[in-house]
């Protein structure tokens, strides 16, 4: 209820924009700076290095396909990251229907193999049947409808200020995982995503982690103002347009799917996802040179 007075109309739209996504079940919130002790701070001591992408976006990497249960699949997670980072990185899918733990597994895997460096600390799960932990209980206070939810803390380092993320999977929404595929789908088909599968909005999570660290949402949606104010279009159509009507909710939103139009899609990734990519990945770049 407003208070009395009259409501704006774009408050008014704002508001059902956001009331559609929930009800969607793929509102989620990224980057809210947290006190996160008492949660696994891996050390942070690990190898650099470029390790590429392989196969297409279809595949599966053995270590998760092998995977027989949540357990296994914890274990292949938290196995396939460190064989890739070096680093200690929590992984706990418990609560997911084990099909959708596992393409979530995958995308948190290809994230790291192109972003080894990324500061993800830790993969959980919130809502019926995840582990109950104080931060699963607030994330499902705050968010019981998201899919997902990046949540990102600041710890000081070596006299930096280093900005990691942990994702948080609902197990809720996924646990009739047909239902939940279908609304992917049909969420993609209405150009709300820019993917309609699993893994895609574990690219989505991973790609607010590499902003959250990088600091770099408002550079990376002023690339896509920018190529807006050159077409004469406003930059939410723009960006509903030529990334996804998600990536038009905000900033970080826009960075995150973007990331992903370009770590799922590929080649076929719009022309402002792909710049807006490569900013993302040159402030990554950057940062870890610093
Ligand atoms: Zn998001």
């Amino acid at each position: 209820m407003n208070g009395g007075g009259p409501v704006k109309i774009s408050a008014l739209r704002a508001r059902v924009d956001d009331e559609e996504l929930r009800i969607r079940g793929i509102l989620d919130e990224p980057w809210k700076p947290t006190d996160f002790r008492g949660h696994p701070h891996p050390g942070q001591k690990y190898k650099h290095g470029w390790i590429p992408i392989g196969g297409s976006a279809g595949d599966m990497r053995q270590a998760l396909s092998d995977a027989k249960d949540i357990d296994e699949l914890n274990a292949a997670l938290a196995g396939e990251a460190k064989r890739i980072t070096g680093r200690d990185i929590h992984a706990d899918l418990s609560g997911l229907d084990v099909d959708v733990a596992r393409e979530y597994g995958e995308g948190i895997a290809r994230g790291l193999e192109r972003f080894p460096d990324a500061t993800l600390t830790g993969v959980y799960t919130y809502g019926p049947g995840s582990r109950q932990s104080k931060a699963g209980s607030e994330m499902q206070r705050l968010h019981p409808d998201a899919s997902a939810v990046t949540q990102a803390y600041g710890v000081m380092e070596g006299g930096r200020f280093i900005v990691s993320s942990n994702i948080y999977f609902n197990a809720g929404p996924a646990a009739d995982s047909a239902a939940f595929r279908a609304g992917r789908e049909q969420a993609h088909a209405d150009g709300f995503l820019v993917t309609g599968t699993p893994m895609g909005t574990a690219l989505h999570e991973f790609g607010h982690v590499v902003t959250n660290q990088t600091g770099s949402k408002r550079t990376v949606y002023d690339s896509a103002v920018t190529d807006a104010e050159h077409a004469g279009i406003a930059p939410s159509a723009y960006i509903s347009r030529h990334v996804s009507k998600y990536a038009s909710s905000d900033m970080g939103e826009f960075a995150a799917e973007a990331f992903t139009d370009v770590m799922s899609n590929g080649s076929a990734a719009s022309a402002t996802s792909e710049s807006a990519f490569q900013i993302l990945e040159a402030a990554y770049k950057a940062g870890k040179r610093a």
